[in-house]
């Protein structure tokens, strides 16, 4: 069984491909501008098909086009898809901004001497195969530097892929020293129209890629839409739930204490009622920026519903979720919301403090309490924080407040 190959009709695939994949790219590019290095990967699409049309012409156009230009343009292509794939992944490689362009000066001269001066197609495959192993282990290496938290699947099946071209094309290189050499390139056997194949495996590969990791992108920014509340910014109670989940399987592993607060705005009906629903929505969002600019990177501030907002402080005791609580209470009391020339809007709100505590079987205890500390610091007088002392529900009031 012999398999045939025929060198023409592949390039003319491998044209077909990078065209429809390069026009595609540009149009996602367009619809999805956030994402940078689309348009340079679509770039290097066109540019190998504009290459391979170039190539299939040879004997038909001067050489110059159809050996000189055509591979060089194939070569740039594969950098301007590493390239777009880096820019995608926001990796910076130092060495490759020197590199790629030196490998593009290198190769024309070589290609313009074993065309015109002495003609050698061995030694223009070795030439251009060389490059692209090169190019290929670039992109490679490029790959390994991504950062941990993207698409690190994709990068992977990127890196596969880069890898075997270049072994290929290395391969291409040694067997070219000991085949017979061709008399011309379009009749060079078995291993160009491989060539091409592989051509096409970066390109159906790459693209297929960008894609995926678009839509990883998009899936991690829905996923994190859905856990933000619309109208403050803060995490929703799902997200919350979340977060206390883990918090509580660390606190059992480690003993470590977590604390909750839960907190409400004090009247805030009243608001609504004398100055309308919209100017109680710039009441939440502003009192939602207190509690946000308060606390530290790990603590999770969550709209549990209405104007009652919750917060979960990892690795805080009592008198650590106290002290923030109180520090709340007197930011907010001290608050004025401008509403007008004339009229400034003051805000005052209650707290409820509870802390893991050993044998606790779910987080929802804790979260029990604060919420019974809040109850107690409203039926106090509200404008206040109260601790709740235990598991056992005794609470304890807090001092007078700081005014
Ligand atoms: P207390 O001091 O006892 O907490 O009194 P309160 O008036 O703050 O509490 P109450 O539960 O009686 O009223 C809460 C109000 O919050 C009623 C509801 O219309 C309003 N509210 C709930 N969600 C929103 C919202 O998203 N936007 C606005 N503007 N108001 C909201
Ligand atoms: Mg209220
Ligand atoms: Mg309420």
């Amino acid at each position: 069984m012999s398999i045939q190959l025929d060198f023409r009709t592949l390039s003319l695939t491998l044209m077909l491909f990078s065209i429809v994949f390069g026009l595609g790219m540009f149009a996602y590019a367009r619809e999805h501008a956030k994402f940078s290095g689309i348009k340079t990967i679509g770039a290097g699409y066109f540019l190998i098909g504009g290459g391979c049309v170039l190539l299939g012409l040879r004997h038909f156009i001067h050489d110059f086009a159809s050996v000189v230009i055509s591979n060089l343009a194939i070569i740039m292509g594969v950098i301007l898809i590493y390239r777009g794939l880096f820019r995608f992944l926001g990796i910076s490689l130092r060495f490759e901004r020197w590199l790629s362009p030196a490998l593009l000066v290198l190769l024309a001269p070589v290609l313009y001497f074993y065309t015109f001066h002495a003609p050698d197609v061995s030694m223009r495959i070795q030439a251009f195969s060389a490059t692209f192993a090169i190019a290929s282990f670039i992109g490679a290496c490029g790959l390994l530097q991504q950062p941990e938290t993207r698409s690190r699947s994709v990068a992977r099946m990127l890196i596969a892929m880069f890898l075997t071209v270049a072994a290929f094309f290395i391969f291409r290189v040694i067997w070219s020293f000991y085949d017979i050499p061709p008399d011309d390139f379009m009749n060079a056997g078995l291993l160009s129209s491989l060539a091409v194949l592989a051509g096409e495996f970066v390109v159906i590969s790459s693209s297929f890629a960008t894609i995926w990791m678009a839509s990883d992108e998009l899936q991690k920014e829905l996923s994190e839409i859905a856990r933000i509340d619309p109208l403050t910014g803060t995490y929703n109670r799902r997200a919350f739930d979340e977060a206390c989940e883990i918090e509580f399987s660390r606190s059992l592993r480690s003993g470590s204490a977590f604390t909750i607060i839960m907190c409400d705005l004090d009247h805030f009906k009243k608001v609504n009622d004398q100055y309308g629903h919209h100017i109680g929505d710039q009441v939440l969002r502003h009192f939602a920026d207190i509690l946000k600019d308060r606390v530290r990177q790990h603590d999770v501030v969550a709209r549990f519903g209405g104007e009652e907002f919750v917060l979960l402080l990892p690795n805080n005791n009592t008198e650590q979720g106290r002290l923030v609580a109180e520090q709340l209470r007197a930011k907010t009391a001290a608050t004025q919301i401008a509403l007008g020339r004339d009229i400034n809007l003051a805000i005052s709100a209650s707290f409820g403090v509870a802390q893991y505590c050993i044998g606790d079987s779910e987080w929802s205890a804790v979260l029990h309490r604060a919420d019974n500390a809040l109850y107690e610091a409203k039926k106090q007088g509200r404008n206040r924080v109260v601790v709740s002392a235990s598991a056992d529900q005794s609470l304890e009031a807090d001092p007078a407040p700081v005014k």
